[in-house]
């Protein structure tokens, strides 16, 4: 059984040196540091910092370390031939174990004093749906292998929610402090910080704030190394300011796209079935039904009750420039949105890109069958599917046959 690995999630998402930003108006201090973006100006920074550096590549994804993403250096001349250098990293792809197979480009490092690290902790702070509110996520364990720990010891990762009126409870975070085994110098420090990220959490609209790790350095003081900072999407309206920092060259071009017309678009790093759906959950029924064929889904498009033939069109043409599509599987639910419209957009957007791919159609609800006669009698090579599981027949016997 495949693991299904969804790519990227339509969130805010901030670059480290931004969060830092961000975090400093709460009273969270992180190592002493600047952002470069030429091989000179890494040279100045390091220099400045007498050459005790870390480099860290600035991009939208954990697990930089990893990947080669983290240099400490000993010298100016070493921090330079990290961003340039035979293997210089700015202005190239980082490939970590959370982008696509493309990676993401390199195009500012951050450049940080060193610290001397004793013990690194993981801390975040997230939604968690067993709770219906914002959790506390911290291990004893932090650091590159934080994934590992979750799979292999998950008791070593405490979660304590928040209390909505009171945040951390004191006595609660008392007894993580114990079972972190913090040294007492360090105690008011960790309360101050929870307290701090929450009130950030709340202020800011976050769905999560990470600091991986959070370290103790070998005079016991507690200095977040990292942070991470998704931004709810829902919040735009609010937090003008935060989201004027997207950095667009991060996103997945398609997924930016899809996003300018108000389109959710969920791009899989496996698959040949491009799907149109409407709503989150026919999305998920059509993942069972399309992987229940044999085959996988490339991407979701969802249209949700879209009645807008502008807004299929170009659903339809993000569908299919990703180059993995050899089917388009058409599953609607139509109610507020309106099946014969959706075809009418498919068949205009298929002629357009000249799309001559199979397409499966299985479509119930509002002027379904004006919608079937659209696309029946166009030149595309349209399968009518009565259901959804006659839709994975179908999908299953073109498969085999291609
Ligand atoms: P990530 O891999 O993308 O999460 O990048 P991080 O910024 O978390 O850095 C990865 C790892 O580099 C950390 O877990 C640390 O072990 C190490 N690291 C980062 N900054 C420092 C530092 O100032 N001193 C030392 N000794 N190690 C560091
Ligand atoms: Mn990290």
């Amino acid at each position: 059984m495949s693991v299904i690995k969804i790519v990227r999630i339509s969130l805010m998402n901030l670059h480290e040196y931004q969060s830092r930003n961000l975090l400093k108006d709460y009273s969270i201090v992180f190592p002493m540091g600047d952002i470069g973006e030429s091989p000179e100006e890494i040279y100045n920074i390091a220099k400045s910092y007498d050459g005790s550096v870390v480099i860290k590549a600035q991009i939208h994804s954990g697990g930089r370390g990893k990947a080669g993403g983290v240099k400490l250096c000993n010298s100016p001349e070493e921090a330079k031939e990290f961003a340039k250098g035979i293997l210089g990293i700015l202005g190239k792809n980082i490939i970590t174990s959370q982008t696509d197979s493309d990676g993401v480009i390199v195009e500012k490092l951050l450049v940080t004093e060193l610290t001397d690290i004793d013990r690194e902790f993981y801390l975040s702070i997230t939604i968690d749906p067993d709770f219906e509110g914002a959790v506390l996520i911290i291990s004893s364990e932090g650091g590159m292998d934080i994934e590992k720990v979750a799979e292999e010891t998950p008791e070593k990762i405490i979660k304590l929610p928040f209390d909505p009126i009171i945040g951390a409870k004191p006595y609660e975070l008392r007894k993580i402090i114990r079972s972190l085994d913090l040294p007492k110098e360090a105690n008011n420090e960790f309360i101050k910080m929870i307290n701090n990220l929450y009130l950030a959490f709340l202020a800011t609209d976050s769905t999560l704030i990470e600091i991986n790790p959070l370290v103790l350095d070998k005079k016991n003081n507690l200095i977040p190394l990292d942070c991470k900072i998704n931004i709810d999407d829902d919040s735009f309206f609010r937090q003008k300011s935060i989201f004027e920092l997207r950095d667009k060259n991060q996103e997945n071009p398609i997924e930016t796209r899809a996003k300018d017309f108000d389109l959710a678009y969920v791009k899989l790093d496996q698959g040949n079935v491009g799907c149109l759906v409407n709503g989150a959950g026919l999305a998920m029924a059509t993942m069972d039904v399309t992987t229940k064929s044999g085959c996988f889904p490339a991407n979701f498009l969802d249209v949700g009750g879209s009645t807008d033939k502008e807004k299929i069109k170009e659903a339809f043409r993000i569908l299919v420039s990703d180059k993995n599509v050899e089917f388009l599987l058409i599953n609607l639910f139509a109610g507020i949105a309106r099946a014969d419209l959706i075809a009418e957009g498919v068949v205009e957007a298929a002629k357009e890109t000249s799309f001559d791919l199979p397409i499966i159609v299985s479509m119930r609800g509002t002027n379904s069958e004006r919608g079937f006669s659209i696309l029946k009698n166009s030149d595309l090579d349209i399968h009518i599917a009565e259901n959804l599981g006659n839709a994975a027949e179908v999908l299953s016997v073109l498969n085999k046959r291609k």
